[in-house]
């Protein structure tokens, strides 16, 4: 298999069926912590990276062997960031027409802000946005973002998806020590969070090094 992976154990998603749909480190963002190192291409390109047939073809074989017994969730993960992947809504809509399992997609919710990314992740059941910052200013050394996916873009995303999406919304919080763990930055990010509105908010402690994304074994 090469676009399909696991399923492994998440902690939020128990056995998650992975789905990568992007080339490794292919992402809008280079976040301090990214375990993959650093991003190249740094870019906001939306194409399709990988072949969605032949993706499909690899999901539709697991959920065909004995292996889907086992599996909690799918999960749109990966080496990079997903929505950058063209044809994401139609790839999540042929995965919910195979099976009744939940889907999911893991993604830095950076290009929430425009509407047609928002559509296309409209038809998962769960989606898994980032928020490690409530200014620009954090932001911007965190995850260190393409210049063309800003902090006011990244809020307003999120915020407009909220109102229209009917899935649930959990945020992962990634802390990293001495950049957004103090007081201060924690309510600054309360601050967006109120307005957002997620299902839920995951508060992880990473020091730099790790990844969030990435659960492909
Ligand atoms: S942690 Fe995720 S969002 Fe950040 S650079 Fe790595 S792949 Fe991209």
């Amino acid at each position: 298999m090469k676009y399909v992976f696991g399923p492994v154990p998440s902690r939020r998603l128990g056995q998650s069926l992975g789905i990568d749909t992007i080339p490794l480190k292919t992402c809008n963002w280079n976040c301090v912590y990214c375990q993959l190192g650093r991003t190249m291409p740094l870019t906001t390109e939306r194409r399709e990276y990988v072949p969605a047939e032949e993706i499909l073809r690899e999901v539709d074989s697991v959920l065909r062997s004995s292996q889907s017994r086992d599996i909690d969730w799918i999960t749109f993960v990966g080496s990079g960031e997903p929505t950058l992947h063209s044809r994401i809504g139609e790839l999540i809509r042929s995965v919910k027409n195979m099976t009744s399992l939940p889907v999911a997609v893991i993604t830095n919710g950076a290009l929430l802000y425009l509407s047609g990314v928002r559509e296309e992740l409209s038809a998962a059941d769960a989606i898994l946005p980032t928020l490690d910052a409530g200014t620009g200013e954090l932001y911007r050394k965190i995850n260190r973002p393409h210049s063309q996916v800003t902090f006011e873009r990244l809020v307003d995303g999120l915020i407009a998806f909220r109102k229209e999406y009917m899935g649930k919304i959990w945020v992962e919080v990634m802390l990293v020590r001495e950049l957004n763990d103090t007081p201060a930055a924690l309510e600054e990010i309360a601050k967006v969070l109120q307005h957002v509105q997620p299902d839920a908010v995951h508060v992880n402690l990473r020091n730099r090094g790790c990844n969030h994304q990435t659960t492909k074994a």
